[in-house]
């Protein structure tokens, strides 16, 4: 019986579970997780805090689903690997035996760096318990102040003021989520958040958090201002949980690399979701996607080709990366983003960390010429990227109605090209273009 070893019980880990239990029905398979909970939606947690739904909606499976399934489920922190030998050690010591192990450990925000950042009421968002926290503490606080230019900091903002919490958003750039929206999307989600009553302050930072008994009491800020408040949330971007191959012959540049079949350059090693940096096909560059549907995607691919591997066999199953895609809700505006955006990051943001829901093939570089065609209705917005005549990226805001139809074009690689004059046109039509483009090339013509 093959010994299948699972490092995180996220989307990757148990995507890949169920896959290897559908290819080998013997096989024993464990998942470790140092969280204390059943799977759970991840990107759910910026919707508890919201209100929107219950800590029991996001747990998606039960103990019967692991039971029925075979999945041993641990809850324990892995200290260290050893290849040589496949074994992993568990912090109180324990060590367990692999013949294929994969990383789905995820990953974490970037910790505050200015003084203070260990007081009591600094948070961050990555998990249900932080949730949880955000919840108890925002309802307790008078005034909240929250760090960061990406869509965590918005989500964190938006949790904090809907405990009641007076809520200040501090943006390193001078516009909202720079690295990604161009000036008029950036307006339109500064509308929603003015309307939230939320203060935002524009090329400001926090220098130090200052306490109080251990506890939050105030923040010192850039500009030399400074801010009472009982809680600050830290959301400036996330790293992938990549510590336990530190020191070991595994190649890793700020994920671990790993082939189209989610094997790292150590054969019996894999590794998928956030944790992994994945060959993409438009970039032609090993990439990193914090997002919920690659993990998942991702996870499939490494639990299939597990099994080959234990059984002696060449992976077969390539994981071919589809076009990054995100879809959120923020501030009350539904937010699409496809694709390759190639935004201009402002001087201010930083742009060393990839924030949470967001993928890096979005503000890749181009190394060809790109057209960007803009569209706006009363609080709709879209924003096409055309590169060689084809839309390569794109950007709704409000109206999802062609979210689906830009997915497959993108996708797909449709020349647009005798369209393309009419897509610059300006005149409105910009929408009925596309689901032209669509329907034409669904009907086969
Ligand atoms: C607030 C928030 C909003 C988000 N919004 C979106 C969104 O809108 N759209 C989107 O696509 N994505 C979003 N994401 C990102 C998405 O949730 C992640 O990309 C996805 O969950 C990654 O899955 P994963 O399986 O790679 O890792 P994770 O889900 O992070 O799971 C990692 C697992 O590894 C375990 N682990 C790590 N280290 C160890 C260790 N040493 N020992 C034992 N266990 C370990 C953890 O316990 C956990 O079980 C959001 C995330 C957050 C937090």
């Amino acid at each position: 019986m093959k010994q299948y070893l699972i490092i995180g019980n996220g989307a990757a880990g148990l995507s890949a579970a169920e896959a290897i239990r559908q290819r080998d029905p013997q096989g024993r398979i464990t998942i470790i997780t140092n969280e204390p909970h059943l799977f759970y939606s991840r990107p759910g947690i910026a919707y508890l805090v919201l209100g929107e739904v219950s800590e029991k909606q996001l747990i998606s499976r039960q103990a019967s689903f692991y039971r029925e399934n075979r999945l041993e489920l641990l809850h324990a922190h892995v200290v260290e690997l050893n290849l040589a030998q496949q074994t992993i050690s568990l912090e109180n010591g324990k060590r367990l035996a692999y013949d294929v192990l994969l990383l789905a450990t995820g990953s974490t925000a970037v910790p505050a760096s200015f003084p203070g950042g260990d007081l009591q009421g600094v948070l961050t968002f990555d998990t249900l318990n932080d949730a949880r926290e955000v919840i108890k503490r925002g309802r307790k606080a008078k005034t909240a102040v929250v760090v960061g230019g990406g869509i965590t900091a918005l989500e964190l903002a938006e949790g904090l003021r809907h405990q009641g919490a007076k809520t200040h958003l501090l943006q390193r750039g001078r516009r909202i989520w720079s690295r990604l929206f161009d000036e008029m999307e950036s307006a339109i989600i500064e509308e929603q958040i003015r309307h939230e009553k939320i203060e935002i302050h524009y090329h400001e930072n926090i220098t130090e958090v200052v306490g109080k008994r251990g506890k939050v009491a105030s923040v010192k800020l850039e500009s030399g201002a400074s801010l009472k408040c009982q809680v600050v949330g830290v959301a400036i971007g996330v790293r992938p949980n990549v510590g336990l191959v530190n020191g070991l012959p595994v190649n890793q540049d700020q994920g671990i690399l790993v082939n189209p079949y989610l094997q790292s350059n150590v054969p019996t090693l894999f590794a998928a979701g956030d944790v992994a940096q994945v060959y993409d096909r438009w970039t032609q560059a090993y990439h990193l996607d914090i997002l919920w549907p690659s993990a998942i995607s991702e996870g499939r691919a490494a639990g299939h080709n597990m099994v080959e591997i234990a059984n002696g066999r060449s992976p077969n199953l390539s994981y071919q990366k589809g076009t990054p895609f995100n879809a959120a809700l923020l501030f009350g505006v539904h937010v699409t983003i496809m694709g390759r955006m190639g935004q201009q990051v402002d001087a201010g943001e930083n742009v060393s960390h990839l924030s949470r829901g967001s993928s890096h093939v979005w503000t890749a570089p181009f190394t060809t010429r790109t057209q960007s065609a803009w569209d706006k209705k009363g609080p709709h917005s879209v924003r096409l990227v055309v590169a060689n005549g084809r839309i390569v990226g794109a950007l709704l805001m409000g109206n999802q109605a062609l979210a689906d139809p830009l997915r497959d074009l993108i996708e797909q690689e449709i020349d647009i090209s005798e369209y393309e004059a009419d897509l610059f046109r300006e005149n409105g039509r910009l929408p009925e273009i596309i689901l032209e483009i669509y329907q034409t090339k669904q009907s086969g013509e």
